[in-house]
C-alpha cells in the first residue's frame, strides 16, 4: 500500500462523502550546501521518493478536521476561529496542516475556504532528517490550493509551508525543505539561491550511471544540537559583520585571506565553510553539467571535512559512515542536515550497495556505535495530485 491508499482508506472511515482527490509531496534530502541557508547562500535538495498524502472531503460546514495515521486523533477547527487556535498554540502534529491552512488564507487573500476532512498518510520516516514536515506541509498546501481555489504557484506554496513551521508551528527553520519537497524532478535535484529564490532543476543523471544514494542514518541526536546551532549562526553573523555585509553570501573565496586578517581564529574556521561551501554547490552544479555525476565525489568528500574540522559539528559516527562508505568504493561521502547527529549520506554505485551496508554495519558495531538505520533514497517528483 502506497501512502495514497493509505490516505483515501483513512479518509473513508473518517467520513460517508467521497475524497475529491489525493494530493501529496515527498521529503527530501540535501546533496550538498550545508548551514548556507541562513546566510542567504547556495543549497542543493533533491526530493526522495518517500511522501506524504493527503485525501480530501467537502463537509457541509465550515469545519476542518485532519486525522493522520501517524495519530490516533482528529483534530477539528472551525475556519471562523482557525486564527485564534493557531495564536493559542498547543496543537501538536495538527500544527502542521492547520498551519498551512491558515498560512495558505494569508498569502492568498481572494482564496474560497470551505470546510474539508483531510486524512494524512505518510511512508516518509519522521524525525530522521528527511523533512517529514516540508512532506507533510506540501500534501496539505497543495491539496488546499487547489480545493479552495487559492491559485498560488509551487514556489508560493513552499513559502506557506514555511511560513506555517515558523509562524504556527513555531520551528525557526529556512525554505530548503519546502522548495526541494514542491519542485522536485525525478532523477534531478534542486539548485536554490537562497538570497533570491532562484531555483534551477539540474540534471543528476544517477539512474543512467547506475548510481545510488546511500543514507547511514545514525540515530545519534546530541544534546548540543540547539546551542551549538546556534553559536554557529552567532559566528556567521560576526564574521558576515566584520566585513560590514549583511550575510556571508556576499563574499567569496577570495576574501579568505583578509577574513583570516580580521577574524579570531574559531570565527574564521566557521566563516571559511560557509565561504567554500557556497562555492563547493556551484562547482557541484557545474560538475554535474559538464561531467556527470561521476565527477561531484570529491566535492562531497569536501563538504564533510569542512564541517568536520572548520565548522565543527560532526560526530564520530557521522566520520566512520563516511570513512568507511569510502572505503566501500563510494565515489563521495558527507554527513547531511544541521549536525551534532543525524544522517550521512554516500554517492556510490549500486552494485556496491550491499556491500558497503554490511561493512558500515560492522565498522558501528566494532567501535560500539548504536545500530545505524541504512537505506538508499531516490531523487524523485515533488508535489502533485494523484487522484
Ligand atoms: P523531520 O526531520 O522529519 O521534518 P520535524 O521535527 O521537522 O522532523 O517534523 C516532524 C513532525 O512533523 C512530527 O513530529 C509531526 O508532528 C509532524 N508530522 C510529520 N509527518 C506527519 C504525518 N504523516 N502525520 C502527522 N504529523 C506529521
Ligand atoms: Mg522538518
Amino acid at each position: 500500500m502506497t501512502a495514497v491508499d493509505d490516505a483515501r482508506t483513512l479518509l473513508s472511515s473518517l467520513t460517508d462523502a467521497p475524497a475529491v482527490g489525493v494530493w501529496s509531496a515527498p521529503g527530501r534530502a540535501n546533496l550538498i550546501g550545508e548551514h548556507t541557508d541562513y546566510n542567504e547562500g547556495f543549497v542543493f535538495p533533491f526530493a526522495i521518493a518517500q511522501r506524504t498524502a493527503a485525501a480530501v472531503a467537502i463537509r457541509s460546514d465550515d469545519v476542518i478536521r485532519v486525522t493522520s495515521t501517524f495519530s490516533s486523533d482528529s483534530v477539528e477547527v472551525s475556519l471562523s476561529e482557525l486564527d485564534a487556535r493557531i495564536a493559542a498554540g498547543g496543537l501538536d502534529w495538527a500544527g502542521y496542516p492547520l498551519g498551512v491552512a491558515w498560512a495558505l488564507l494569508r498569502e492568498a487573500p481572494d482564496a474560497d475556504p470551505r470546510g474539508v476532512d483531510i486524512a494524512l498518510a505518510s511512508d516518509v520516516p519522521v524525525g530522521a532528517g528527511l523533512s517529514s514536515s516540508a512532506a507533510i506541509e506540501g500534501a496539505v498546501a497543495s491539496a488546499l490550493n487547489d480545493v479552495w481555489n487559492a491559485g498560488l504557484d509551487k514556489v508560493a506554496l513552499a513559502r506557506v509551508g514555511r511560513i506555517a513551521e515558523n509562524d504556527a508551528v513555531g520551528a525557526p527553520t529556512g525554505i530548503m525543505d519546502q522548495m526541494a519537497s514542491m519542485l522536485g524532478v525525478a532523477d534531478a535535484a534542486t539548485f536554490l539561491d537562497c538570497r533570491t529564490l532562484e531555483t534551477r532543476s539540474v540534471a543528476l543523471g544517477f539512474a543512467e550511471a547506475g548510481l545510488s544514494i546511500l543514507v547511514v542514518d545514525t540515530l545519534v541526536e546530541h544534546a548540543h544540537s540547539t546551542g551549538g546551532y546556534r553559536e554557529r549562526r552567532e559566528a556567521c553573523e560576526r564574521g558576515a559583520a566584520a566585513f560590514g555585509v549583511p550575510s556571508l553570501r556576499d563574499l567569496t573565496v577570495d576574501d579568505l585571506p583578509r577574513a583570516e586578517e580580521i577574524l579570531d581564529e574559531v570565527t574564521f574556521r566557521r566563516v571559511r565553510h560557509i565561504i567554500t561551501e557556497n562555492q563547493r554547490v556551484l562547482d557541484t552544479v557545474a560538475a554535474l553539467d559538464a561531467d556527470g555525476p561521476s565527477a561531484i565525489g570529491d566535492l562531497l568528500v569536501a563538504s564533510h571535512v569542512s564541517m568536520r574540522d572548520d565548522f565543527e559539528i560532526s560526530v564520530p559516527e557521522l566520520d566512520l559512515a563516511v570513512e568507511t562508505a569510502l572505503a566501500s568504493g563510494a565515489l563521495g561521502a558527507r554527513m547531511t542536515g544541521g549536525g551534532f547527529g543525524g544522517a550521512a549520506i554516500a554517492l556510490i554505485s549500486t552494485d556496491l550497495v550491499p556491500a558497503a551496508t554490511e561493512a558500515v554495519l560492522s565498522a558501528f558495531a566494532a567501535s560500539g556505535f548504536r545500530r545505524p538505520n541504512i537505506f538508499t533514497v531516490t531523487p524523485s517528483e515533488g508535489a502533485r495530485r494523484d487522484v
